[in-house]
């Protein structure tokens, strides 16, 4: 089939990608003429474990190309996906002015009928505000359907889950475009849900509440247990094996951050408030959030008392594992409290270092993660990257001017570590 992508971010450039591995013929469509001649050139502006190595081959096939031209994109292909941008605005609502424009340059250059999926996370009811500017701005008046596709891939395991997805969900207006949806999306053998475009939006915003939730949940238990004696991590452990519970966002941390997580949730609440109900429960699950990190940095001003001129390092700049992003991490959070208060950083990152440079420009990046602690006044850990596991401990203890390590990840045993002879602090434990 015939596909173009609108916005080659994260989510569509991998969208993009894994429909061309699955032999559909696809263009990505990009406003940033730099990241169009980089993608046209053979580079990946982002990382997503495996996607360099599909782009290369979909391309070499003939199956992907990439233009800065919607107009393009959308006279070669049948079905258009809107992956662009749905920033928070400042009161936690979402902007939602690029849809809007892509909707507009998509009217202006229908000439046939076309399937127009949203890819963007959004408000529910915005399909049906899509389909509305279409026809108001189509002069040539074909005709076309609006689909709420909504994406569920988690950045760090994006091709993985965009080829193997859990479900596939189709929110239409009409029954048209259902067997084209299915169609295109038969070669992933997922189960697919097909419902009402508004409950398609409402599934999105739903599960990623959810899951922040299932987070803040486990990191209240963490207060809970840090006053009483108890391990979070058992505690985890033992609720989690419950299936109607499931393990799975049951690790306590410094918090949640990420492009999507708080946002979608800041969302969630102004949505549910334009409709008139008050999610006071999402809005507990915020605050949990930031009081987690407030926390963790308490415990690291309580430990080093003045951070004024202390050398901290730091391991982990990204939001989490296997990712490049760094868009709301905590981990930068973090690192702008402490320079803030004059700490003098040593930072080191397996994939997310060039990214983070612009938001933390005072800070030294150091390429070796054993060499990270080097002279320092303490360690923390701030992303859970499955290598810092093996952080050469013996040899950042003897590096130190001081062994005291600050876990946000609980990614060490702490009796190893003081016996170690770490002063170690970490979550819930
Ligand atoms: P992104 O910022 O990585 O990519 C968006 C791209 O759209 C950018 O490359 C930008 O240049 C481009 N763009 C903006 N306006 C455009 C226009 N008018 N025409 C063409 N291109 C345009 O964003 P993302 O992380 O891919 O997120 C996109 C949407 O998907 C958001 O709604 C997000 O909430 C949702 N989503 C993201 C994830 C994720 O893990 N990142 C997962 C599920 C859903």
């Amino acid at each position: 089939m015939k596909i173009s992508l609108i916005g080659t971010g994260y989510v569509g450039l991998v969208t993009g990608t894994c429909f061309a591995e699955v032999g559909h013929d696809v263009i990505c469509v990009d406003c940033d003429a730099a990241k169009v001649e980089l993608l046209r050139n053979g580079g990946v502006p982002i990382y997503e474990p495996g996607l360099e190595e599909l782009i290369q081959k979909n391309v070499a096939a003939g199956r992907l190309s990439f233009t800065t031209s919607t107009k393009e994109g959308v006279e070669k292909s049948d079905i258009v996906f809107i992956a662009v941008p749905t920033p928070p605005l400042p009161d936690g609502s979402v902007d939602l002015s690029y849809m809007e424009g892509v909707a507009r340059d998509i009217a202006g250059a229908m000439t046939q009928y076309k399937i127009v999926v949203d890819k963007s996370t959004v408000p529910v009811k915005t399909g049906e505000k899509v389909a509305e500017t279409i026809r108001r701005y189509c002069k040539s008046k074909v005709e076309f359907d609006v689909v709420s596709n909504p994406e569920f891939l988690r950045e760090g395991f994006a091709v993985e889950d965009f080829l193997k997805p859990d479900r596939i969900v189709i929110g239409v207006l009409s029954q048209r475009p259902v067997a084209a949806m299915r169609e295109l999306y038969a070669p992933f053998h997922a189960p697919v849900i097909v419902t009402d475009i508004n409950s398609a939006e409402l599934i999105k915003h739903a599960s990623n509440s959810f899951l922040a939730l299932k987070i803040s949940y486990i990191n209240a238990l963490s207060i809970l247990c840090e006053s009483s004696g108890a391990n979070v991590q058992e505690v985890a452990n033992g609720i989690g094996m419950d299936p109607r519970i499931g393990r799975r966002f049951l690790d306590a941390s410094l918090g949640f951050g990420g492009s999507c997580f708080p946002k979608d949730l800041s969302a969630f609440i102004k949505i549910a408030e334009q409709l008139g109900y008050d999610f006071a429960l999402l809005r507990e699950v915020q605050r949990i959030n930031t009081h987690q990190m407030d926390r963790f940095f308490k415990k690291i001003v309580e430990t080093l008392w003045v951070l004024k001129q202390k050398k901290i390092g730091v391991l982990g700049l990204a939001f989490k594992q296997n990712t490049d992003d760094v868009r709301m991490s905590p981990a930068i959070d973090l690192c702008q409290r402490l320079q803030k208060e004059g700490a003098l950083l040593r930072v080191h990152d397996p994939k997310a270092m060039e990214k983070a440079r612009a938001l933390l420009p005072d800070v030294t990046c150091v390429p070796d993660m054993n060499a990270v602690a080097d002279g320092c006044d303490a360690l923390v850990i701030a992303t859970e990257w499955p290598q810092f596991k093996k952080l050469d401990v013996e040899r950042a203890r003897r590096m130190m001017t001081h062994p005291i390590l600050f876990d946000g990840r609980n990614l060490f045993d702490p009796e190893e570590m003081e016996n170690l002879g770490f002063i170690y602090k970490s979550i819930g434990r």
